[in-house]
C-alpha cells in the first residue's frame, strides 16, 4: 500500500492536480502496490492508460462543486472533523449501497439476521469472511468501496463459518458458496482455510462449488506463486478438488494487459493445476476497457491460459458511475463485436448484464417490434427463481444506462417483476 503523494509519478505533477487527486483520494477509496505500479501500469499513457484509470482517483469522478469543496478544506489545512464531515456527507451522496443489497439479501437464521452472508439466488450463497474486507490494490469503480473507506454501518462481515455451514444445512437447496469481499485472498491461507475446511468436514450432499471471487491474479499473481504461502494455498485448493468438489477461482479481469505478465500466467498455471478452474468476469468501464477489441483481446488471453470467459457486467448505478458509465446500447455493441471476433471458447462470457435488484439482466440485443426499436433482455438470474430465462422488452433508449432507466416496450404499465418486488419490499 503506497500513499498517493509518495509515488514518483505523482509526486512530479504540478501542486494544484496534486491536491486535486488527493481530494477524490480522501472520498473514494485509494490502494495501488508495487506490482500494479511497476508492471501494469504504462506511465507513457497516463492519464489514459486503462490501468492508471482502474486504480488511480481521477478529479473528474466527483462532481465539480463536491472537489472544489474537499480541495479547499485540504488546501487550507482544515481541522479533521470538518473535512471528515465534507467527506462523509459526498460519499453518501454515492449511493453506496445498490441493488437492495442492504434490507432484501440478508438471511436469517432461527428467526436473526445472519451477518456477512448474502443469499439472493437460490443455489448460491455470497460470504464475506470479516478478514477479506479489503483488496491488493483498489478499483476506483468498485460498489464495494463503503467498506474500504469506512462507512462501517454498512458493512458485512463474518466472524466464523459455523452460521455459514449452519445456513447450509438448512438448505439443502444451495449448491454454491461464494467467498468474496473485498478480496478473501488479501486473507492468509491459514485464515481462508477457517471458512473452507469446516464447508469439506461437514460433507453438505447438496454443496458441490465453492467459488472464491478474487482480483489477485490480476493485482498481486505473486499470491498463487512466491507469497509465504502461497504453496499452502494451492494445497487448500487442492483438497476441495480431492473433496469431489469445484474450486472456482472467480477472477476479476478488466484488461488484457493483466494476463501479460509472466506472474500473472504462471498464477493460472499453478491454480489450474489444482483442477481449480478460473473463470473470469468484470464490468465494462468507459477509459478502461469500453472497446471491442479489448474484450476480444482479453478473452484471447484468458482461454489461451485455459481460463473461462464468464460474465461482461454493466457497471453499477453507484460511486463515480458518471465518469465510467457506458450506456447500454453502447455496451451491447461492444460485446457483438467482441464475440464476433472470437471463437466459441471466448463466447463463453455472457453480457452485457446488469446485477439489478429482481436479478441479473441481460441486454441480448435490439429488435424492431411493430415498427418500433426495442431492447430484447433476459434475466439470468432471478430474485424469484421462476423467472430465470425469462425474456422481455424494453423501449429502446440509446441513453439508457440502467434497468430503472427503461421502459416496457407496447404501452405496458410496468415489467413483469416489478409488482412482486413492490412486495418483497413491503415485507
Ligand atoms: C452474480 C451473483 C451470484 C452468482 O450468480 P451466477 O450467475 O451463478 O454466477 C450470486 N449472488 C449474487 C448476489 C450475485 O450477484
Ligand atoms: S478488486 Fe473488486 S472488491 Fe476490490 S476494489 Fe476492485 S472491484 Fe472492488
Amino acid at each position: 500500500m503506497r500513499d498517493l503523494e509518495t509515488i514518483p509519478q505523482i509526486a512530479a505533477l504540478p501542486a494544484e492536480i496534486r491536491l486535486q487527486l488527493c481530494a477524490v483520494a480522501r472520498v473514494l477509496p485509494f490502494r495501488v502496490n508495487r506490482y500494479v505500479l511497476e508492471e501494469l501500469i504504462d506511465w507513457s499513457r497516463v492519464p489514459d492508460d486503462p490501468i492508471y484509470q482502474l486504480t488511480f482517483p481521477q478529479p473528474d469522478m466527483l462532481d465539480s462543486a463536491d472537489l472544489q469543496i474537499v480541495t479547499d478544506l485540504l488546501r487550507v489545512a482544515a481541522p479533521a472533523n470538518e473535512l471528515e464531515a465534507a467527506v462523509r456527507r459526498i460519499q453518501r451522496g454515492l449511493n453506496p449501497h445498490p441493488a437492495g443489497q442492504v434490507t432484501l439479501n440478508v438471511p436469517t437464521l432461527g428467526g436473526q439476521a445472519v451477518r456477512g452472508m448474502q443469499h439472493k439466488y437460490r443455489e448460491t450463497v455470497l460470504f464475506f469472511p470479516a478478514q477479506g474486507q479489503t483488496c491488493h490494490a483498489y478499483c476506483t469503480y468498485c460498489f464495494r468501496w463503503p467498506q474500504f473507506v469506512g462507512l462501517d454501518d454498512l458493512k458485512f462481515a463474518a466472524r466464523e463459518s459455523e452460521q455459514l455451514v449452519e445456513y447450509l444445512r438448512r438448505h439443502p437447496e444451495v449448491t454454491d458458496v461464494l467467498i468474496t469481499g473485498g478480496d478473501p485472498l488479501v486473507m492468509r491461507t491459514a485464515a481462508l482455510r477457517r471458512t473452507i475446511e469446516p464447508l469439506l468436514a461437514a460433507r453438505l450432499p447438496g454443496l458441490t462449488n465453492i467459488r472464491i471471487g478474487t482480483k489477485a491474479l490480476a493485482y498481486w499473481p505473486y499470491r498463487f506463486t512466491t507469497d509465504p504461502d502461497a504453496d499452502d494455498l494451492l494445497r487448500l485448493f487442492d483438497e476441495v478438488t480431492e473433496h469431489g468438489m469445484q474450486l472456482a477461482l472467480m477472477a476479476h479481469a478488466s484488461h488484457p494487459r493483466e494476463f501479460a505478465t509472466t506472474a500473472a500466467a504462471s498464477a493460472v498455471r499453478r491454480v489450474r493445476s489444482t483442477g481449480a478452474v478460473v473463470r473470469c468476469q468484470a464490468p465494462l468501464i468507459r477509459r478502461v476497457n469500453d472497446d471491442a477489441q479489448v474484450w476480444a483481446d482479453l478473452w484471447r488471453a484468458q482461454v489461451r491460459l485455459g481460463a473461462v470467459p464468464y460474465y461482461m457486467f454493466v457497471e453499477r448505478d453507484t460511486g463515480p458511475k458518471e465518469y465510467f458509465k457506458v450506456p447500454l446500447a453502447r455496451a451491447l455493441a461492444i460485446y457483438g463485436d467482441a464475440q464476433r471476433q472470437v471463437s466459441g471458447l471466448c463466447r463463453t462470457a455472457r453480457g452485457p448484464s446488469m446485477s439489478a435488484t429482481p436479478g441479473k439482466v441481460v441486454v441480448d440485443g435490439v429488435l424492431e417490434v411493430g415498427g418500433k426499436q426495442c431492447f430484447s433482455l433476459r434475466m439470468l438470474q432471478g430474485r424469484d427463481p421462476a423467472w430465470v430465462g425469462r425474456t422481455f422488452l424494453a423501449e429502446y433508449d440509446e441513453r439508457a444506462a440502467w434497468l430503472d432507466e427503461l421502459r416496457p416496450a407496447g404501452g405496458e404499465p410496468e415489467f413483469f417483476f416489478q409488482r412482486p418486488l413492490r412486495d418483497l419490499q413491503r415485507r
